[in-house]
This record gives C-alpha cells, structure tokens and sequence, in this order.
C-alpha cells in the first residue's frame, strides 16, 4: 500500500543549506527525510502519531504578516523578515535583552560565557523594536523577554514600564526563576512595573530532569519562584517544561498536578519538546527525541484517560474565532494561523479533583464552523449581523452540554452570546482563573526543519537591525549573525564594568 507522503523544503543540518525533502507515513508515524550531496541522508521524527498529524491538518489557514520589511532575494529562510512571503502576523514577539545568564545549561549554546560575546541592545533599540513591533497590523499584542537570563539585565523594570507605556496588553518574561527565588521584593518590582506573566522554566517535579537538562539540581528554587510570585503579587505564572525522552516524560502528568496545586497562580503548562542545537550524535538524538503526540498521548495516560488525546487541537484552530469577531467588529483581528503542526492545545477545568477539558462539554469542532459560517454571513449582506445575531440566541446553546459542563463555566457564563460577548481580555483572565491551559509547541531544529512551517510562523524575534524574524529561523539560520553586529567581546565588557 502507498502511504501518504509530501514534498517540502528543509536545511541541511550540517551546512544549513536549503535542500529537499519528504514528509511521508510509514508504521503510523510521519517522518522527515533528506539528503544533503555534501553531507549526506538524514531522518528524522516529524510527527509520531500519523492520526493525529492527518487530523490537526485539516486547520491549515491561509494568514498575512502585519508588516513587511525586507524583499524576497535569497529566498525563505535568509530573506527574513518579514519578507513577502510570510503568512502570519506576530502573535508573540520575543526580544532578548541579553545572552548573559546565571545558570549553565549543558545543552546550550547561547549564553554569553560560552559565545565570547555579550549581546545586550540598548535602551534606545528596545525602544524602537518595541515600537515597530506595535506599528503592524493589527499591532503585536504581547511581547516576551527572554535572553540568557533576562532577569538580570539591568533596568529589567524600566524596560517593562517601557513595554507598557509603548502600549503591549501583555508583557511576559521568560525565566529560570533564580531571581525571582531569591527576592520576594524583585517580584514585587517585577509586578509594579506591570508585568503580566512569568515563563518558568520547570521541567519536572524531582531534582533528576534538572540534573540532566540544567546540569543543577533546581527543584527547590523553582518552588521557592513560585512562592515568591504568590506573596509578590505576580498571579500568572506558566510552567514550562523541556520535555525530553528518558528524562522527563514520565513526569508529564505530575507537573499537571503541581500546576493545579498552585493554580491561585499557575495559568498554564506549556510543554516544549526538546530541539537539538549543534551536532549531535544520530543514536542519542533519536533516543532523545520526543514530539507533540508523544505528549499528549502521555498525558493521557499519566491523567488515566482524564485528559485525552481527543482533547487537543491545533493552534489555528481558533482562526474562525477571529473571522469572527473581525467581521463583528470591523476591525481587523489577530489571526492565529501558524502552521497546524507546530503546537497544541487545551483548556481544562478542575472541579472535585477532577480534570475536565473543554471538549467535553462544548462542541468545539461544531462551534467554530458555526463562526465561520457567522463572518461570511456578516460580511455578504447588511442584515447578515442581525440574521447572525438571532442565529446565536437561538441555536448558540446546541453546542454546550450543561449538564456535563463544570459548575464554575454555568455559574460564569449563561449562553454563547455571554461567551462571545465577554470575550475581551478581563473576562477571559477570569475564565482563565477556573482553568489550566495545557499547551506545546515544538521550535524546530535543523533536523526536523520544515519551511512550511517557518513560513507560517507566529512567534517572532526583534532584532536591533530594524527586523523581526521568525522563532525557528532566527534560531538556526540568523542568530549568531544578529548577535555577533550587536555585540561586544565579553572581556571587553568585563573590563569596563571593572572601570
Ligand atoms: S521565514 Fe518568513 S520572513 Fe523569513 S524568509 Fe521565510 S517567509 Fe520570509
Ligand atoms: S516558533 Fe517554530 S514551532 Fe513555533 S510557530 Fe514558529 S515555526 Fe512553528
């Protein structure tokens, strides 16, 4: 029998040139393969459960970048960006505010003390990314510090009351929390500069994945974290777990369990399955490789069928959401539309001890469609906003089960037309409230790279050269580049701080 396969582009992942390659099932699972004439075959795991991929391929929607700043020359991935060929505004920037970092992960290659150069843009580049990041249309709506270790950057306060005052709804800062641990006070500042969300690196609930992934046994610090953001006020903290095989799978289902534990503070799990940066040696690679439905069918295992499979979908599978409202409101609207292969997601209640995802009691497929349907409505005929309008009252109730629907999500919402119409960001802090959000996304590297997906991609990078540059493309093509023009030798730096 032949199984299904596709042709795309993907990178050598010894000299990172763009090279053919082929998507294809075999055994149940979809793999990469490729062949470099200077270095040879690879292959890879695309995608481990071939189900599943077929089934998250049917959210694949067509989206546009909110900006364009560079041309089409050299082609995708070096004309980034955004080039004219990219298909997704920015949903999340991330802007490093150093390479310098407090702790020495073995997997990284990133930080400044092992690079020989400190990269840290300046206030007045900050300022200017920041703002070209607001000026796409629709404008970016959240912003990520990241690094290194952001949190010892100085004038990380100043720089978030900066984010906020260039006017980001949402500022995160992603973190190893060993700052945070070790003041109650910086989270305090951290929250009065307005800061909405911290990124926690956790990766398990022992001290063994630290060991292995942080070459640090970190446990005790990242509850300490987590205290510290509790007293400090910093009320939405998402733990995020690398997930690697052999050394934390097993532990999937007890980071849930911690997150709810802590749920007065802890809004999500956002898994991320491991990339291998560098070479990396064939045998240890496949052994360690892990990728979207390896995690969801553990947490469905590890959550003895709570939590299952059936529960996730992709990330664009929200896009009618936004058609939606864009055609109500008239104005345009963040569309979510990465590639249907990068991440998963689900919201799910706790309620007697109990997990409950959202797919058990709304019909999510049903809904959205019903949406879609809405927005052309909309948009084809001047009473189409009344006709919609009466369609909700009338049959928006057919998609939620009452009866099995949790009492937190009846008592908080009495129709769909409540849903949609609370639908701004206040009441969806308070829906997020009663739940967890459990998510993944899987950055690619050179091994599993994928320019179809690149191309789609919502998670974007500023550089201090005036671009913004996709997640993935920026970590395997155009990073060292980046840093090394906007940076000073580390011994140079050192010297002058001794000055
Ligand atoms: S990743 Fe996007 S911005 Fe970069 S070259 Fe490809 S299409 Fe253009
Ligand atoms: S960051 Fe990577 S994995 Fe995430 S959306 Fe972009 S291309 Fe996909």
């Amino acid at each position: 029998m032949n199984e299904w396969k596709m042709r795309t582009k993907s990178l050598c992942p010894q000299c990172l040139k763009v090279i053919d390659a082929e998507v294809y099932e075999s055994n149940g699972k979809i793999l990469i393969k490729k062949k470099c004439e200077e270095h040879g075959e690879f292959e890879d795991t695309y995608w481990s459960d071939a189900e599943l991929y077929h089934k998250f391929a049917n959210w694949q929607y067509e989206g546009k970048a909110g900006i364009r700043l560079t041309e089409t020359e050299q082609g995708c991935p070096f004309d980034c960006g955004l080039c004219p060929e990219h298909k997704s505004s920015t949903m999340l920037a991330i802007i490093d505010l150093t390479n310098r970092c407090n702790q020495r992960c073995p997997t990284c290659f990133a930080n400044a003390a092992v690079a020989g150069y400190v990269y840290e843009p300046t206030m007045k580049q900050l300022e200017e990314m920041m703002k070209l990041l607001r000026s796409e249309v629709p404008p970016c709506p959240a912003v990520q510090f990241a690094g290194g270790e952001p949190t010892i950057r100085e004038g990380i306060t100043d720089i978030i009351k900066m984010a906020r005052k260039i006017g980001f709804p949402h500022v995160q800062v992603a973190t190893n929390g060993i700052a945070l641990a070790k003041s109650e006070q910086f989270c305090r500042d951290l929250k009065e500069a307005g800061l909405h969300t911290v990124y926690l690196q956790f990766d398990g609930v022992t001290d063994e994945p630290y060991r292995v992934l942080r070459g640090i046994p970190a446990l005790k610090t990242k509850i300490k974290a987590i205290e510290n953001c509790r007293r400090g006020g910093l009320h939405s903290v998402v733990l995020v777990p690398t997930l690697m095989k052999g050394v934390n799978e097993h532990q999937i289902g007890d980071i849930v369990k911690f997150a709810v534990k802590n749920l007065d503070v802890v809004r999500g799990v956002n898994v991320q399955p491991i990339s291998f940066e560098g070479r990396i040696d064939e045998s240890e690679r496949k052994q360690g490789r892990i990728t979207i439905p390896d995690f969801i069918k553990l947490l469905e295992e590890q959550t003895d069928g709570e939590i299952p499979r059936e529960s996730f979908y992709p990330v664009p599978f929200v896009v009618p959401f936004s058609y939606f409202v864009e055609a109500w409101k008239g104005k345009p609207q963040l569309e979510f539309t990465v590639h249907p292969h990068c991440g998963a997601a689900t919201y799910v209640f706790i309620e007697d001890g109990k997990y409950i995802p959202i797919t058990e009691f709304v019909d999510v497929e049903g809904l959205m469609e019903f949406l879609e349907e809405g927005a052309k409505e909309i948009k084809k005929s001047r009473m189409g906003k009344l006709k919609t309008m009466a369609k909700l009252v009338t049959s928006g109730g057919k998609f939620i089960d009452r009866e099995k629907a949790p009492k937190t999500f009846n008592k908080n919402f009495s129709s769909l037309t409540d849903i949609l119409e609370k639908g701004n960001r206040d009441a969806l802090a308070e829906f997020h409230r009663k739940t967890l959000f459990i998510g993944a996304m899987h950055f690619q590297d050179a091994y599993n790279f994928d320019l179809e997906r690149v191309k789609r991609c919502g998670i974007h990078y500023a550089t201090p050269d005036g671009r913004i540059i996709p997640f993935c493309s920026y970590n395997a093509i155009h990073r060292p580049s980046v840093e090394k023009a906007f940076s000073v030798p580390i011994a140079k730096r050192n010297a002058a701080a001794e000055e």
